[in-house]
């Protein structure tokens, strides 16, 4: 397991010592626009807890933040009006993943046809 770095850009989030726009936030997690978008909706939603990937997060997290990840998606494709439309979602995970911030997010992107999952 990889160590967690508490001066990685979501902890800073966290922390309030960067913005970011707030889309949905409850005891267990955040949610916010991602800054680069790859499609018309792209938010990030994170753990508050310390976890750098899925990997530790599903090894280590209770079961609480658990399910409030997972209800955190529910609820930001309500906000976003995606739940007719459809949407994606996308964590990586490790470096064969390409993951470039080492604190857990998972990608909610909608708001167009999506196309295939893997552009290479
Ligand atoms: P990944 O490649 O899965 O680690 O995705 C990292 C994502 O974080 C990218 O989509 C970035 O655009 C996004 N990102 C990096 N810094 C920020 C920030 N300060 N606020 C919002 N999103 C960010």
């Amino acid at each position: 397991m990889t160590a967690y770095d508490d001066q990685n850009v979501f902890a800073k989030i966290l922390r309030g010592e960067i913005p970011c726009t707030r889309v949905y936030e409850d005891k267990y997690v955040l949610a916010f626009e991602d800054t680069n978008p790859q499609a018309p909706v792209h938010v990030l939603i994170i753990p508050k807890g310390e976890y750098v990937s899925m990997t530790d997060f599903t090894e280590l997290a209770t079961d609480a933040e658990i399910v409030a990840l997972n209800r955190a998606i529910l609820n930001v494709a309500d906000i976003k009006g995606l739940k007719g439309s459809g949407y994606r979602i996308l964590a990586n995970s490790g470096a064969d993943s390409h993951q470039e911030v080492p604190h857990l997010h998972v990608h909610v992107f909608g708001g167009r046809v999506l196309g295939p999952l893997l552009s290479e």
